[in-house]
């Protein structure tokens, strides 16, 4: 059957995003042909210059404000910035937050590495944090990825290239679920995780 095109071209543009396949890409795209009008507007109003109005951290690659360098972390003078968190994603740094158990700085990696789908260290933010770290003033860093084939394989792979380094390497407490990401992970255990975090050997 031949949709009209705007419905195909929303249909196209769904299935373009993590997680959806082509059912679920049409049913979503019916969905908002059925819904009433504010849903499409508020959706297609909240998408409309999303990339103009928010960028990343120069410095952590955390999300913030367009215009600005830097992040409200990064900027803050009260953070401190001897001890960094590295994370997969924006949104680990906002479960870690969430937990007011933590004052250091954060590195956003933007994902990990994966040789199955075809990520490399290249593809991650891993050479501005070690340009960061060679810069000096770092202490620890604490390697936060999940506790994951791939999140450990990067820990890994970091802890390689940080060796190098004088600072203290460590990774979060076992105790999240294996194989969960920390942004599910409820505030205690991610407290937990922190506060018994151990060196890397
Ligand atoms: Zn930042």
């Amino acid at each position: 059957m031949l949709l009209p095109s705007p419905l195909q071209k929303l249909i196209n543009a769904f299935e373009r995003l993590p997680g959806i396949g082509p059912k679920s890409a049409s049913r979503l795209a019916f969905f908002m042909l059925r819904a009433e009008a504010s849903i499409p507007d508020d959706l297609a109003e909240a998408l409309a210059g999303l990339k103009d109005k928010v960028a990343f951290c120069q410095e952590c690659f955390n999300i913030t404000t367009a215009g600005r360098q830097l992040c409200e972390i990064c900027a803050s003078p009260e953070r401190d910035a001897s001890l960094l968190c590295v994370v997969e994603e924006a949104l680990d740094v906002l479960a870690l937050e969430r937990t007011d158990g933590y004052a250091g700085k954060y590195h956003v990696l933007h994902g990990v590495l994966s040789p199955i789908e075809g990520v490399g260290p290249e593809d991650l933010k891993i050479q501005p944090l070690l340009e960061r770290v060679a810069r000096g003033g770092v202490k620890e860093i604490i390697l936060a990825t999940n506790p994951s084939m791939e999140g450990d394989t990067t820990a890994l792979y970091l802890q390689g290239q940080l060796g190098a380094y004088p600072v203290r390497l460590t990774r979060l407490a076992r105790g999240l679920p294996v194989g969960g990401d920390l942004e599910y992970a409820d505030q205690n255990t991610l407290l937990r995780a922190l506060a018994g975090r151990q060196e890397m050997d």
